[in-house]
């Protein structure tokens, strides 16, 4: 036997029994979008690498371990699979100048690639939804776009999320912070693990960003940064929190949140839960004031953030029980001389009546072919043998009830099948 070729590790396949939920989901945030007047923007899976350096941040996990990162042999290019879609977004809107028309708020929706140890909740193809609001500076669009999020937790069903904020201040003031933190560190070296003496100098926040348990006592008692803020951040985090107060938004401030990219500043978020084991933060953003300039671009405050899809759909199926399958409408059975050329011309005729209609494809027996009728889910059978044919109806078999089978014409089948 020939060996079998399996998916990459990691990467999954979401079989037609789960799609509903993604139709639900995605059918959801469309009209949430809309809703708020945030339009879709797609951009390429594969960007140049130097892009996500230049952005991410070279002394960051997705930069150092995560990147599927490759070089095109036809040209020699350094390429990389988007780990993440901030970057990607912020090139496109550059390239084609949207900011000339003034501040743009941009959705999007699609995989992402990181190089990570699989297990529920992280995969190494996942999806995101990302919101991105460029050339505003808030705090209102911070608080917009949380509350949007709140929003579309109650839209999707889902409750037991709970919001997380913090400040990473101007980069004057994370300078500050940063030396104090590079003195507590070289303080407490010997308890440091390989990582965090690495990014000691380097990058001493990302230090705080560590999973590692045994680094854990080590990083609450770190000087924080909220301690380091400058006035106008100080400010802008109140005026955040006023707003979110204003609207009812309950949150809890964890001067722990520093993420895991280095392009952010002031504003950050994270909306977590405890349903969903280790992998609990499904939606995570914040400002990036500094991300564009650094893109190329002229300076331009920005917001966003971005939820994975994966997390979300794990709440959904648990929460949510009332999300309808779809199902065919009807599924057309033929038997006899002749019926095989008016089953496809009865097809048709649904279809354009906008029925979604299955025509049994392969012959066999007349109870056969019901049995496929009934497994495909469909509402209604549709019988059209030699009889039929000679009257001028079509018999309709209720499936899902226990109503007697009826011969009628086509076109008022298709009044019976429509419910009207
Ligand atoms: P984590 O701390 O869980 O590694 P992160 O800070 O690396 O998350 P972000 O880059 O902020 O994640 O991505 C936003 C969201 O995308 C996360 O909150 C999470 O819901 C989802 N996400 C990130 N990485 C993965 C992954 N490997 N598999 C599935 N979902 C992911
Ligand atoms: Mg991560």
């Amino acid at each position: 036997m020939v060996k079998k070729i399996q998916a990459v590790r990691g990467m999954n396949d979401t079989l037609p029994d789960q799609e509903y939920i993604w139709d639900f989901f995605e059918q959801t945030i469309r009209k949430w979008m809309a809703a708020y007047g945030y339009k879709k923007i797609r951009m390429p899976i594969v960007e140049y690498t130097d892009l996500f350096v230049r952005s991410i941040g070279e002394v960051t996990d997705i930069v150092e371990k995560e990147m599927y990162t490759f070089l095109d042999h036809l040209n020699g290019d350094s390429l990389t699979l988007r780990p993440e879609g901030t970057a990607s977004c912020v090139r496109a809107v550059l390239e084609h100048n949207l900011l000339y028309m003034g501040p743009q708020r941009l959705f999007y929706s699609g995989s992402m690639f990181r190089h990570e140890r699989p297990q529920k909740g992280r995969y190494r193809q996942f999806h995101q939804v990302g919101v991105e609001a460029l050339g505003y500076s808030g705090p209102d669009i911070d608080a917009e776009l949380i509350l949007m999020c709140s929003d579309l937790w109650a839209r999707l069903g889902i409750s037991g999320v709970c919001l997380q904020i913090s400040t990473l201040g101007s980069i004057e003031s994370r300078k500050l912070h940063r030396s104090k933190l590079i003195k507590y560190l070289e303080k407490n070296l010997d308890h440091l693990d390989e990582d965090a003496r690495r990014r000691l100098y380097k990058n001493p926040l990302r230090v705080l960003d560590s999973k590692n348990p045994e680094m854990q006592q080590i990083i609450n008692d770190s000087p924080k940064i909220l301690e380091s803020l400058d006035k106008e951040s100080l400010q802008h985090f109140e005026e955040l929190q006023n707003i979110l107060n204003e609207q009812g938004i309950k949150f809890e401030i964890n001067p722990r949140l520093v993420r895991g990219l280095d392009y952010y500043n002031r504003t950050v978020f994270e909306w977590v839960t405890e349903r969903l084991g280790a992998q609990g933060t499904i939606c995570a953003g914040g400002r990036y004031d500094d991300l564009v300039e650094q893109i190329g671009g002229k300076p331009t405050p920005a917001c966003g953030f971005a939820m994975g899809i994966e997390r979300l759909l794990d709440l959904i199926v648990e929460q949510k029980k009332d999300i309808p399958a779809s199902v065919p409408d009807v599924y057309v059975i033929h038997q006899g001389k002749g019926t095989a050329k008016q089953a496809w011309e009865t097809v048709n005729h649904l279809r354009n009546q906008g029925l979604n209609a299955i025509l049994h494809c392969g012959n066999g027996s007349f109870k056969a072919q019901m049995k496929k009728a009934d497994s495909s889910g469909a509402r209604f059978a549709l019988i059209i043998g030699e009889n039929e044919i000679k009257d001028g109806v079509v018999s309709v078999k209720y499936l899902r009830k226990r109503i007697k089978q009826v011969n009628i014409e086509l076109l008022d089948a298709i009044k019976l099948i429509k419910g009207t």
